[in-house]
């Protein structure tokens, strides 16, 4: 061999390994809101469980974020994404008095917040975003927390959860580094925080979706149960972002909520909180009101 023809192979070889670099740049970072499918998820019967469309689905990213909630040691008992306290006694205070966030004498609600160092700047700054989107559009303010007795304290734990509404103290908001670092999990867990339900478990859902129930996985029917909310005189919303899709915890592939009487209408596609989210918040808290 030549060495002219060894030096052609080099340099071969290096544009080679060049171009493996650059495909790597633009392949190689995890990407934000990502919706690349690798053949392990491929794999996964309750990624298999939804078809391509639904992949970025609220309920679907939920799902697989949290198929081992809430099994650390120290965690709370987690219904789905919904963390359920456990130190009730005899009356749950959200009943009882109610589990807002209290309001300032400025008429702005100020929820403070705590933000663990497990995640990197960029998950920081999704987590932020989020954050900041409640401002924008409501009085609800959240800002980074001095002294205050009652806060939110988003980690990184086994899943995407929160417990509805005010807690006393500091109350975790989980967001998993696997899985929940979305814009739209971010503002769905922090509704949670804020005291709101699932849409599809409104008091008046059975007008406006039906659950097939023989479709759901075995066990995750109470993922489906009606509750008594306040729905605060907003009509029910398909778009908002606390709405399941249309496969959610389904075990066959087949729907397990369909809207009616349109049952082609899109539902819990939501990628941020809708016209609805925002009035029910501001309804709440009173926001344009005072004390
Ligand atoms: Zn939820």
């Amino acid at each position: 061999m030549t060495e002219t023809h060894n030096l052609f192979i080099m340099s071969r070889l290096l544009v080679f390994t060049f171009a493996s670099m650059l495909l790597c740049a633009v392949h190689c970072y995890p990407s934000e809101g990502s919706s690349e499918i690798s053949t392990e998820q491929e794999d996964n019967p309750i990624y298999a469980n939804h078809l391509k469309e639904e992949e970025n689905d609220v309920s679907t990213l939920l799902e697989k974020a949290n198929k081992n909630v809430g099994q650390e040691l120290d965690e709370p008992t987690v219904i789905g994404d919904i963390a359920v306290p456990t130190d009730l006694g005899n009356a749950d205070p959200c009943t009882a008095r109610g589990c807002k966030w209290p309001k300032s004498s400025d008429g702005n609600v100020y929820v403070p917040y705590v933000i663990s160092n497990q995640y990197s700047s960029r998950e920081k700054t999704i987590i932020e975003r989020g954050l900041q989107s409640f401002g924008t559009s409501t009085c609800v303010q959240f800002r980074r927390r001095t002294n205050q007795r009652d806060f939110v304290h988003i980690q990184s734990r086994s899943g995407c959860y929160s417990f509805v509404g005010r807690r006393g103290s500091g109350q975790v908001v989980s967001l998993s580094r696997q899985g929940c670092i979305y814009y739209q999990i971010v503002q769905h867990e922090l509704l949670h925080a804020l005291g709101f339900n699932h849409e599809q478990t409104r008091s008046d859902r059975d007008q406006h979706v039906r659950i097939l129930y023989q479709n759901v996985i075995r066990g995750m029917a109470y993922n489906f149960r009606k509750i008594a909310t306040n729905n605060l005189g907003t009509p029910y919303d398909y778009n908002s972002v606390m709405h399941y899709g249309r496969y959610a915890f389904s075990s066959n592939r087949q729907p397990t909520i369909v809207p009616i009487p349109n049952s082609n209408a899109v539902i819990g596609r939501a990628t941020q909180m809708s016209r609805n989210d925002i009035i029910r918040i501001n309804r709440l808290y009173g926001c344009g009101r005072s004390g």
